[in-house]
């Protein structure tokens, strides 16, 4: 089956398990904000530990301007369940201070932009504009890499870019927002990254890793 055909078939179940989450995006700059640093805290952490350490610091600082305010120690002990804190504190303060004095308090727009910020890399700058601006990007994450790769419509060896452009070069742009949200967690619930549930997949009939199980 052509690839095309082969991704109508993915779009077509993430949207039947995962349709019902897509919202209204484009959020206000306060909540852009919060993702943009939630991003940062959630970087070499689980998402339990991202979690707890933006429920510390968001009630008590959820702008450049407050998390400016907060003296090193301080914002170091909010953060300190997301893993490495002290160079997250780091980041997030040169962040704050360069959204505050370059952009006047507002989270930048573009990539190139993004990507400029400390400790912003790809991935994060694509979640800021998509799940923050409300900006098609497919944001590239473990899951995301590896549930394309295993069925077969992406080369094994392909670099995350290049894994991007597949992607958006395959699927409609109306369709990169419920995408990227329901391969991260078809990634999670079916396609595990150890003994993905294939007896239970809808898409094991075109799937390049599952034949490859059958052939063994
Ligand atoms: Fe993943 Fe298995 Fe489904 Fe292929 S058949 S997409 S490897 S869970």
């Amino acid at each position: 089956m052509k690839k095309k055909n082969i991704v109508k078939k993915l779009v077509k179940l993430l949207k039947k398990r995962y349709g019902k989450t897509v919202r209204n995006y484009s959020l206000s700059n306060r909540e852009v904000f919060k993702v943009l640093i939630t991003t940062i805290l959630s970087q070499r952490t689980r998402d339990e530990n991202t979690e707890r350490a933006a429920n510390n610091l968001f009630p008590v600082a959820d702008t450049p301007e407050k998390i400016l305010k907060l003296s090193h120690k301080k914002l170091e002990k909010l953060i300190r369940p997301s893993g490495p804190y002290r160079q997250k504190a780091k980041r997030i303060k040169s962040v704050s201070k360069i959204i505050l004095e370059k952009y006047k308090g507002k989270v930048p727009k573009t990539r190139k932009e993004l990507i400029e910020l400390p400790g912003v890399g790809f991935k994060t700058a694509d979640v800021v504009l998509m799940y923050g601006h409300g900006i098609p990007s497919i944001a590239v994450d473990t899951h995301t890499n590896r549930v394309p790769k295993r069925i077969g419509l992406i080369d094994e060896k392909a670099h995350v870019e290049e894994v991007k452009a597949t992607l958006e070069n395959l699927i409609p742009k109306k369709d990169w927002y419920i995408v990227n949200l329901g391969l991260v967690q078809f990634g999670r619930e079916i396609c595990q990254p150890i003994r993905p549930k294939c007896e239970i997949c809808t898409m094991s009939k075109y799937c390049n890793y599952y034949s490859k199980i059958l052939l063994e």
